[in-house]
């Protein structure tokens, strides 16, 4: 763990060659291992060149694929998918508890289709905890957070999904296995209970880090300040879901303390940090992330991709080469003034998120989901909100209220802002309905979607 703590602070250093090296020097040692280990690669990449250093010759996997041929994709034959459902997601293996001598097993939580079963080998599990931290510590080592946790002692609370071998639980229970004393400082929080007892959990475990979905957080900043919530973190890491402006406004602002924003998936734990500036950037000597359109062919910096194929260069296991993450996502154009050589991402969500509007016969305009949120979202007394393509021209909007707020007024006031956006984008006909149902998190993952296209 210290030594890809040092490379990974050597990296960031040494400028964007160094990363570009890190990246085909690493991408070479995999390939020409999952060659020889896996049997799935052998043959999906019989014909290549010997040496493979330029991801894109690479043919894109998915989840699909994988998940069918998943005993010959592994490079450990014991590592079977009946005996993972066996011994561990279907078994007396409890949460977090290591198989086979090292080996980390999360599922993915299912709200995207099939289930994936992921394996994470001993190494590339410590080198992605290693480069988060490496990677947070310019936002989390600020004397800020570093004095009121010395003060009154780190104790971290993780608002996650539970009732699974997800990842972020997992990767919390295999911390608090460490030691007692892990034990004592890090608690899972379940956020699938009702938000009372959430309440009632942190009031008495008093956390000075607070981990979770931005959904959740900013749930509980509204019951910080309406003063029905007496905790005061010294620093809020979120993920999971996409981070909006009026999210982060709502936490930073309700708490008081910084916001650090990280972007992973159970595939690539680490994938991106952000930076001081507020800017996510791309892990790229662990990973590589290329954004691509429908037929996965790579779009430049500045265009919002249709999907994301990511590279995961540590994990030997279970090798995951370009594979499709089925998230929307753009790539800036320049470097971070923040100085960083890593690239900076800015994540749109899920694929399904961007919606296809149309007026009458005119020509289809995708609509970033962002954008899109950002108007809802900034409407005075909206507290939460989901918008929902129902149709080529029907946008079906749910709204949750500020408590005391009109929800009738703010309705209008939403659909007035919405009704511009639209129309600037020659989206007249466009409808907005109002659903009478409230915005509702995932029932299994927790998570929270704000905008997608049924
Ligand atoms: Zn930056």
């Amino acid at each position: 763990m210290l030594g890809v703590a040092a490379d990974a602070w050597w990296v960031e250093h040494a400028g964007p060659e160094a990363v570009a090296r890190r990246q085909r020097a690493r991408l070479a040692a995999l390939v020409r291992h999952a060659r020889h280990a896996s049997p799935y690669y052998r043959r999906l990449y019989h014909g290549l060149p010997a040496e493979v250093t330029d991801p894109r010759v690479l043919p894109p996997v998915d989840r699909p694929g994988l998940m069918a041929r998943f005993d010959e994709w592994v490079t450990d034959p014991r590592l079977t998918l009946e005996a993972l459902h066996r011994d561990v997601l279907d078994g007396p293996s409890p949460v977090g508890a290591r198989y086979l001598g090292g080996y980390h097993v999360i599922t993915t939580s299912g709200t995207s289709g099939e289930p994936a079963v992921l394996v994470h080998d001993r190494a590339s599990w410590a080198a992605a905890a290693a480069v988060l931290r490496v990677r947070a510590r310019r936002t989390a080592l600020r004397p800020e957070v570093l004095g009121p946790v010395l003060r009154h002692g780190l104790r971290t609370a993780v608002l996650v999904a539970t009732g699974g071998h997800f990842a972020a639980v997992t990767v919390a229970e295999d911390l608090r296995r460490r030691s007692r004393a892990q034990a004592r400082r890090l608690r899972v929080v379940s956020v699938l209970r009702p938000l009372p007892e959430i309440v009632a959990e942190l009031e008495e475990f008093r956390p000075t880090v607070l981990v979770g979905y931005p959904s959740v957080l900013r749930l509980l900043a509204g019951e910080r300040r309406a003063g029905r919530l007496g905790v005061d973190p010294a620093l809020v890491a979120v993920g999971g879901e996409t981070l909006t402006p009026a999210a982060r406004r709502a936490i930073s602002g309700s708490f008081g303390c910084p916001v650090l924003d990280e972007y992973a998936a159970s595939e690539v734990p680490a994938l991106a940090v952000e930076c001081p500036r507020a800017a996510l950037h791309v892990n790229a000597d662990r990973y590589l992330f290329e954004p691509v359109d429908e037929r996965l062919r790579p779009v430049p910096p500045g265009t919002v991709s249709a999907t994301a194929l990511v590279t995961n260069l540590d994990n030997r296991v279970q090798p995951l080469l370009r594979y499709d993450l089925g998230d929307s996502a753009v790539l800036a154009a320049g470097p971070c003034p923040c100085g960083s050589p890593l690239p900076v991402v800015r994540v749109e969500g899920r694929s399904g998120a961007v919606l296809r509007l149309r007026a009458g016969a005119g020509p289809t305009v995708e609509v970033p989901p962002l954008a899109l949120g950002t108007v809802i979202g900034e409407t005075p007394g909206v507290r939460r909100f989901q918008a929902v393509g129902t149709g080529p021209e029907t946008l079906t909007v749910h709204l949750e209220p500020d408590p005391g707020a009109d929800l009738v007024l703010i309705r209008s006031a939403a659909e007035a802002r919405l009704r511009a956006f639209l129309d600037a984008r020659g989206l007249v006909t466009v409808a907005v309905r109002h659903s009478p149902d409230p915005p509702r998190p995932d029932p299994r993952s927790g998570k929270f979607r704000e905008v997608w296209s049924r």
